[in-house]
């Protein structure tokens, strides 16, 4: 559901939306968005409202008049730009749906641009819930004011993935988070990569088989990274190489001041 920024104003909802953002574009709001606006946030007509829809940029909005039938947004000023869609991508085994709802939300905000589920031996879940996913990603955009929303694969194979990927991924490599990899500063690892464009794979709770991991370190498109002396759990290793692949690899180096939403409207 919408979050909201602080201003000068008090506090303005962020809203996704899926409708085409245009000067002067009338927004009809979902039913629980115009309740959430109406009755929780308690807006009234005229007031500002921030909106996305993941590809053209952030814009002011101001809540319309209620009409018998359903209140909409007119949007006015385009307040930032759409971002490029971040080109890491994060392969991951399903987890118990409450751990993959975190693990989706996480991904958005360590800036993931396309998730992956894939199938393994040990994994617990055979299919995604894209339309779950789907919501958790953007409820994270919607908090921490990102523009992009990941694309969300169907499920795959790990055997398949591997199998078409030199063919589909052009030079991309892909970082394997491997607790039985030797010990080697992942730091030092990442930044051998250089400008590769990037994915990750993480296990599932019971970690890859036997075959699996030799399938993987076999594959030269591959990297075992050791991720530290202890066990991670699935959904915690996942966020702390998302973090390492940033801060050595990605857009985490010498990143800008805090350029989230514009809080002043
Ligand atoms: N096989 C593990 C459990 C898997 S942990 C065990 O011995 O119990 C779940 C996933 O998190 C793993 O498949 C791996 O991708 C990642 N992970 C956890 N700890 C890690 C570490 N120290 N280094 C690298 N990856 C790790």
């Amino acid at each position: 559901m919408t979050t909201t920024t602080t201003t000068h104003q008090g506090r303005v909802p962020r809203l996704f939306v899926d409708a085409d953002l245009a000067e002067g574009a009338e927004v009809a709001l979902s039913q629980p968005q115009a309740h959430y606006l109406g009755r929780v946030v308690r807006l009234r007509a005229g007031d500002p409202v921030l909106v996305f829809n993941g590809r053209d940029g952030e814009w002011r909005a101001v809540l319309g008049a209620a009409h018998a039938r359903r209140t909409g947004l007119i949007v006015d000023a385009r307040l930032r730009a759409q971002p490029p869609q971040p080109d890491l991508h994060l392969l991951f085994v399903p987890l118990k749906q409450a751990r993959l709802d975190y693990l989706i939300q996480k991904a958005v905000e360590m800036g993931a641009g396309r998730v992956r589920p894939v199938l393994s031996d040990h994994g617990q879940v055979r299919k995604l819930n894209l339309r779950r996913a789907r919501a958790n990603a953007v409820e994270a955009a919607e908090q921490c004011a990102i523009l992009t929303i990941p694309a969300i694969d169907e499920m795959r194979p790990l055997d398949d993935v591997l199998a078409d990927w030199t063919a589909t991924e052009n030079g991309r490599r892909l970082v394997f988070a491997d607790e039985a990899s030797e010990r080697a500063d992942p730091l030092a690892v990442l930044a051998s990569l250089g400008a590769s464009p990037l994915a990750l794979l993480v296990g599932p709770e019971g970690g890859f088989s036997p075959a699996e991991r030799e399938q993987l370190r076999a594959h030269d498109a591959v990297v075992p990274v050791p991720l530290g002396p202890r066990i991670l759990r699935a959904d915690t290793a996942t966020v702390a190489a998302l973090a390492l692949i940033q801060a050595a690899a990605g857009d985490w180096r010498g990143q800008p001041p805090h350029a989230a939403g514009n809080d002043t409207l």
